[in-house]
């Protein structure tokens, strides 16, 4: 079945299909791979219009009854950690800190699983003055989304001039004992040139700077593989100020490959998502802001969990489909692939 619903056309089956699949709980596919890092999707909206990722306008408002209540969230993530093996647990956005109920959120999730690791990857603005009551409700880690330090190109790229309550989050972060704080940048040919002053301040403030390839996600659909930085080419920008020694990966499944810089401590890895793709490793799974289950960020299939929750599944049911439709997770995103479409939703609306 084919839906359009606000504006987000996706591929909405009942119940995937379970041919084949060993029984065990996890979250297991067709390649071997088992699911333990559940990414959450809490809303589509944002406080900033970053060019690679949404329209100056926003994306269409999901209504609110679609969108998951806290407590749907929490149903769905203990279910998760409980039953299906999940171990880490990463709300996303749009952009997290535009729920109110963020607080609860993340406390009740704490409160139901509280052996299990609760991230956040935000864009930092307004961040200061949430972040204690977020530690205490028990966030543990953010990933930040900062591209830039030159204060005009984030306000060109972003379309807002919060560079400022930016770093300040950061480092309020920092101070109520969020750690290790990363930060997460988008490779640009726009922001190449700043990326040296962008590790710098990264390794004043402590912060473990990552690069990321930009992918086919973004609002516009101007993403074109001509475009891209590559990591080859990032790493000739930053070799002409630091020193950088190759210390590969810490884990497979880890999608940064680092670098110590300068002898180290300190460190810069590259997220290669598109020329040295790690799907083969992928231990990912996601849910979108409105009750979604989505086993890749480039499939459009979706199962709709919202639906089976509000119309009384038990969690053996609701269970029963998550792990269908990561067993029918694809092998990867196929970015350069004859016939690759990119996803209908965009990164905002997935939830990266
Ligand atoms: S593109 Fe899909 S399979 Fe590849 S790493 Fe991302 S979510 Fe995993």
């Amino acid at each position: 079945m084919t839906v359009v619903l606000m504006g987000l056309p996706a591929v909405r089956g009942g119940r995937p299909t379970l041919d084949g699949r060993p029984d065990t709980p996890e979250l297991v596919d067709k390649f071997g791979r088992v699911a333990r890092d559940l990414r959450v999707s809490i809303t589509e909206k944002c406080s900033l219009r970053c060019t690679y990722c949404m329209p100056e306008e926003g994306l269409p408002a999901i209504p609110a009854d679609e969108l998951l209540s806290a407590a749907e969230i929490v149903r769905l993530v203990t279910l998760a950690v409980r039953e299906l093996g999940v171990r880490e647990v990463r709300f996303t956005g749009g952009e997290p800190l535009m729920r109110r109920d963020l607080e609860e959120i993340i406390g009740g999730c704490r409160a139901a699983v509280p052996g299990t690791p609760l991230a956040m990857t935000t864009n930092a603005v307004g961040l200061e003055h949430r972040v204690r009551g977020l530690a205490a409700a028990g966030l543990r880690r953010v990933n930040v989304s900062l591209d830039t330090v030159d204060r005009a190109g984030f306000a060109r790229l972003t379309r807002r001039d919060r560079l400022t309550s930016v770093q300040a989050g950061i480092r309020a972060a920092h101070a109520a004992g969020l750690a290790p704080v990363k930060v997460n940048a988008v490779l640009m040919r726009e922001t190449l040139s700043g990326a040296a002053d962008l590790l710098r301040w990264c390794l004043d403030e402590g912060c473990e700077l990552r690069f990321i390839e930009e992918m086919p996600l973004d609002a516009d659909h101007e993403w074109a593989r001509a475009n891209m930085i590559t990591a080859a080419e990032l790493l000739d920008v930053l070799g002409a100020r630091f020193a950088l020694e190759p210390i590969g990966r810490s884990d497979p499944s880890a999608p940064a490959e680092t670098w110590l810089v300068d002898g180290g401590p300190a460190t810069v890895g590259i997220i290669a998502s598109v020329t040295r793709s790690f799907c083969g490793d992928c231990d990912r799974t996601r849910l979108t802001a409105d009750g979604m289950v989505r086993s890749c960020l480039f499939s459009d299939q979706e199962y709709d969990l919202r639906s089976l929750l509000r119309t009384g599944a038990s969690d053996a049911e609701v269970a029963a489909v998550w792990r269908g439709a990561m067993w029918n997770k694809w092998a990867g995103h196929g970015i350069g692939a004859a016939g690759f479409v990119p996803p209908e939703r965009t990164m905002g609306a997935i939830g990266g």
